[in-house]
């Protein structure tokens, strides 16, 4: 079962969770990360919102083949 550490509340459930979209690799092009995005199947970045929870806005770098998540950032925050 996939679980979310948000930074706020630690690690919850997935259903807690809304997914909103991919977020633009960084430094892409805005014209390419619309037309020309190719969906990776080794790491995806993408935003989350913990609506069930704190409702923070988060920055989640996974691997969408597996489900692994790599890292959760507060949305702003991330390096
Ligand atoms: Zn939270």
């Amino acid at each position: 079962m996939m679980r979310l550490t948000c930074p706020f509340c630690g690690a919850r459930e997935l259903h807690e969770f809304q997914f909103h979209k991919t977020a633009p690799e960084p430094g892409a092009n805005p014209f390419a990360a619309v037309y020309e995005r190719v969906n990776r199947t080794d790491i995806s970045q993408e935003y989350w919102q913990h609506l069930h929870g704190c409702r923070a806005w988060l920055y989640v770098s996974r691997n969408p083949s597996t489900g692994e998540v790599y890292q959760v950032h507060l949305l702003g925050t991330q390096s």
